[in-house]
C-alpha cells in the first residue's frame, strides 16, 4: 500500500507532523508549525469560497494547501486522479477550442460539416497539448531542479482550474480576447504551482510556463491554419 505524504506548512512549505489536533467532532485545535512557528495551515478552518479566492488571487500558501493537503500524493489513488484530471483538462480544452471557432466562424461566414468540424477540433487539441507537455517537460529540465515528474504534472492538471471561467462566456457575450485573459490566467496559475511544488523562484517558472504556453499557442495556430487549409481545399 502506498506511504501518505506528510501536509506541509503554507507559510513556509516545511513538512508537517498534523495540521489539527481533534479533541472531540467540531472542536480542534489548529497546530504550530516547527520551522516558522504560524499556523501551519490556517485554511482548515476556512469555508471553500474563501480558499477559492485566494487561488484565484495566485496565493502561494492557497496553493501549499491545495497541492499539500487536499490532495494526498501518496495515495494509491493518484493514476486514478491523474487520469480524471486529464480527461477534465481535455473536455476543457475542447471546449475552449469550439468556443474560439464559433467567434471565429461568425466572423469569416465559414460554414463546415459536423464531422470534419469536430475533427479538426480534436486534432487541434490533442496536437496542441502534446507539444505543450513535450516543450513543458523540457523547458523544466532546462530551468528547475525536480525529479517529481508526475507530481508536478498533478500540479500543473489542478492549477489549471482557471479553464472553468470559459463556461461562463456563452451565458455573457465575451469578445474573443477573454479566452485569451483566460489562457493568461491559467499560464500563471500553472507557474504558481509549479514554484509551490519544486521551491524555484518565480522568475524560473514563469519562464518554464511562458516558453510551454507559447510553444503551445503556436502548435494550436499552426494545426489550425493545416486543417483549415485541407478541409478548404476538400469543400
Ligand atoms: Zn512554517
Amino acid at each position: 500500500m502506498a506511504r501518505e505524504k506528510k501536509k506541509r506548512c503554507v507559510e513556509c512549505g516545511h513538512k508537517a507532523k498534523s495540521l489539527f489536533i481533534q479533541y472531540s467532532p467540531g472542536n480542534f485545535r489548529l497546530m504550530k508549525c516547527e520551522n516558522c512557528e504560524e499556523v501551519a495551515d490556517e485554511y482548515v478552518e476556512c469555508e471553500l469560497m474563501i480558499i477559492f479566492i485566494d487561488l484565484i488571487l495566485h496565493k502561494t500558501k492557497a496553493y501549499r494547501h491545495l497541492l499539500y493537503n487536499v490532495v494526498n500524493q501518496g495515495t494509491s489513488n493518484l493514476q486514478h486522479l491523474l487520469w480524471k484530471l486529464v480527461l477534465a483538462y481535455l473536455l476543457l480544452d475542447t471546449y475552449r477550442s469550439l468556443l474560439l471557432r464559433r467567434r471565429t466562424d461568425d466572423e469569416s461566414n465559414l460554414s463546415m460539416s459536423f464531422v470534419l468540424a469536430s475533427s479538426e477540433v480534436l486534432v487541434n487539441v490533442l496536437s496542441s497539448n502534446f507539444a505543450f507537455v513535450l516543450s513543458f517537460a523540457l523547458a523544466a529540465k532546462m530551468m528547475l531542479v525536480m525529479s517529481r515528474g508526475k507530481e508536478i504534472l498533478l500540479g500543473i492538471l489542478i492549477s489549471s482550474y482557471v479553464k472553468i471561467f470559459l463556461f461562463a462566456m456563452p451565458v455573457w457575450e465575451f469578445s474573443v480576447s477573454v479566452i485569451f485573459i483566460v489562457d493568461m490566467l491559467v499560464l500563471t496559475s500553472n507557474a504558481v504551482a509549479l514554484k509551490v511544488m519544486t521551491e524555484s523562484t518565480t522568475s524560473r517558472c514563469l519562464a518554464v510556463c511562458f516558453v510551454a504556453h507559447t510553444v503551445r499557442f503556436l502548435a494550436d495556430q499552426i494545426s489550425g491554419s493545416m486543417s483549415l487549409k485541407h478541409f478548404g481545399s476538400v469543400m
